[in-house]
């Protein structure tokens, strides 16, 4: 049976349980380079999700039967942690899992030079510490930052974003809570230079005019995350500049 709704999820001033406005996106905390022993690292927090993203390569492929003669082979793990979510997580590989370790490093593939770097593997590890819906885009978001960590040559960055539907109402980046008892969710991944969208999704029902409508919102959630990536770049190297200097 499904679970009652104990609580209107939008007020009648348009305002959601957390507090936010429909066109408004959870607090982002970005940051990059904190694990000594990866090529490149970022730790997301946006909302309640804590998202850490490790990259190894561009490295040796095993079993080198996987190399790819021509471009680097970018292999991609996105892992939910068994505590990151109130009901314990299996730690085994689930069904969701695979799904969003593939569609994560299709919508990152597309910004690589992967041809620079032919019978090699590039590899992500994604680990979700704590989970608050929308998790495949806080995760896509930090693991283009530990990828440009890792000083992989890349066209850009790439931001994501999901915009969806509640109570009627078409509202950017939800909640857990928003994406369980709401209409729809539309997760969106967009590279900036490029204009190029390299992950759409859908879960729920919409009409046509506002799946438009939520695709657009989604990708100016896209724009409002690019400036953050690279402001979190930038601040690794401004700290790396002052330790050099003392
Ligand atoms: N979730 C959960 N248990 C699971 C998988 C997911 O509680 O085993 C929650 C988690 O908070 C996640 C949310 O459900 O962020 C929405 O999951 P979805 O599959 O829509 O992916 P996401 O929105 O995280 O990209």
């Amino acid at each position: 049976m499904p679970k009652k709704k104990t609580k209107k999820l939008i007020d009648k001033n348009g305002v959601r349980i957390d507090g936010r406005e429909l066109n408004k996106l959870r607090p982002i905390k970005l940051e990059v380079g904190i694990l000594d022993n990866a090529d490149g690292s970022a730790y997301i927090e946006q909302g309640k999700n804590k998202i850490l993203v490790g990259v190894y390569g561009p490295k040796e492929v095993h079993p080198k039967h996987l190399a790819i003669s021509d471009r680097a082979l970018l292999r991609c793990r996105y892992h939910m942690a068994p505590f990151s979510v109130q009901e314990r997580k299996s730690p085994a590989p689930s069904r969701r899992e695979r799904e969003l370790s593939k569609v994560i490093k299709e919508a990152l593939q597309p910004a690589i030079f992967v041809k620079y770097y032919p019978r090699t593997s590039i590899e992500l590890f994604i680990e979700v510490l704590q989970a608050d819906g929308g998790t495949r885009c806080a995760s896509l978001t930090a693991a283009s930052l530990a990828l440009a960590d890792a000083g992989i040559p890349m066209r850009d960055l790439v931001a994501a974003c999901a915009a969806g539907k509640v109570e009627g109402h078409l509202a950017l980046d939800l909640n857990d809570t928003e994406d369980k008892e709401g209409e729809a969710d539309l997760p969106v991944a967009w590279i900036p230079t490029l204009n190029a969208v390299t992950l759409l999704q859908m879960d729920g029902k919409v009409t046509l005019e506002e799946f438009e409508q939520l695709v657009n919102m989604a990708i100016e959630g896209c724009k409002q995350i690019y400036p953050l990536q690279k402001e979190a770049l930038k601040a690794k190297y401004i700290a790396v500049k002052e330790e050099v200097k003392e």
